[in-house]
């Protein structure tokens, strides 16, 4: 099946991951289906389970099979001497994706210029509560540090609707589109944020209570809020805290920028997804659909104190602008400090933030206190 597979690589490689997120999910399914979650804690509300190790298992190799020379980075450390189970290899692609032509900066793009970043099970906590619908496999395709392509795959779609399909997968490239979700109108009269349910902290907290929201849906999964913002169901996912890593943002924000939204640090930064580029997301997470700039103004002084700018990659050749706030980009001054790089290819950083004191109140309205 795969030698079928032509076309520019970029489009291959999201091609194939689309096929790849399909089988992640199906084994995230099978792990939950058996009971026996395997959680291990990897730091403080740092959680593992045997689907986010299987899953990353399947994509890894899967992925490594038929793109042998493109570096691949998963959130998981694994046992390197362990071997993947012939049936977690998945060698199909998406001729969906392969029908659309390739945007033309990206057309002679090389192995060497791009970097896959992978999230096996993005809400593990969730997965773990029983909160199956915050879960998602997120594989995203940077090329030269620009978040370009990627897939959003969530395994317990409509998973309590038994008349229904259970999962979907989202996918989209830059300057194509994104695929797989129907769009509502937001409401003009309101402002719905999104935001963690199980990472908060105050500075969290006092960077949404700074914008005053009529509502605050508080979710898992970084996936899963951007997910949000895309069908129209909220006007910003603000993070404004350390915790999220790259693994965490780069399908998201690809797919964000390809409907016309934007993902940046709390700065208003576009966070750079080359390969020796820090793990964290030392400055927090901004997302929005439209006036990004517009929440990058309110984030509050002694909030941004908290937090580190983010390394930004080199500008796209020809002024090609990726982010859907296209003055704010145009107009960026690429001030930021370098963040601190690590030298080995996949690892999980260190000194992740403080867990959250938050109990799960998955949605809250402005009169109620944050
Ligand atoms: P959340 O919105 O809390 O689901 O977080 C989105 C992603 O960032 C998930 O993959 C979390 O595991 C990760 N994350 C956020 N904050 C932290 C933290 N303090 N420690 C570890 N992981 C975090
Ligand atoms: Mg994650
Ligand atoms: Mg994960």
């Amino acid at each position: 099946m795969a030698a079928n597979m032509t076309g520019p690589l970029v489009m291959r490689i999201v091609a194939a991951s689309v096929a790849v997120s399909n089988r992640a999910s199906q084994i995230i399914r099978n792990v939950m289906d058996r009971g026996d979650l395997g959680i291990v804690d990897k730091g403080k509300n740092d959680l593992q389970t045997e689907a986010d190790r299987s899953a990353q298992r399947c994509i890894v190799a899967s992925l490594h099979k038929q793109f042998p020379k493109v570096a691949i980075y998963g959130e998981e450390q694994l046992d390197p001497t362990e071997k993947t189970p012939a049936e977690f290899i998945e060698l199909g692609f998406s001729e969906e994706v392969l029908k659309h032509e390739c945007p033309k900066f990206l057309q002679d793009v090389t192995d060497d210029q791009i970097v896959i970043w992978v999230d096996p099970l993005d809400g593990t906590a969730e997965y773990t509560q029983g909160f199956l619908d915050h879960v998602t496999v997120l594989i995203g395709v940077a090329v030269n540090g620009h978040a370009v392509g990627g897939v959003i795959n969530q395994p317990f779609y409509n998973y309590q609707d038994k008349e229904k399909v259970m999962g979907r997968c989202i996918w989209g490239v830059c300057q194509v589109g994104a695929f797989g979700f129907t769009r509502e109108i937001l409401p003009e009269d309101k402002l719905i944020l999104t935001t963690s349910r199980s990472h908060s902290n105050r500075m969290v907290t006092e960077a949404i209570e700074a914008l005053n929201p009529t509502e605050v849906m508080r979710v898992g999964g970084a996936g899963h809020k951007v997910l949000l913002l895309i069908e129209g169901k909220v006007h910003a996912y603000i993070f404004a805290t350390k915790g999220c890593k790259k693994w965490d943002t780069c399908a998201p924000e690809a797919i964000l920028h390809a409907v016309g939204g934007t993902l940046t640090d709390m700065f208003g930064i576009t966070m750079s997804y080359g390969p020796r580029v820090q793990r964290l997301n030392a400055g927090g997470v901004l997302a929005t659909t439209s006036n990004h700039q517009h929440f990058v103004e309110r984030v509050p002084e002694h909030v941004l104190e908290n937090l580190e700018k983010s390394e930004s990659p080199d500008p796209l050749p020809d002024g090609i602008c990726l982010r859907g706030d296209f003055k704010s980009c145009s107009g960026e001054v690429r001030e930021q400090q370098i963040g601190q790089t690590e030298e080995e290819p996949v690892s999980s950083p260190k000194g992740s933030e403080s867990p959250s004191s938050d109990t799960g109140v998955a949605r809250e309205n402005h009169d109620t206190k944050l």
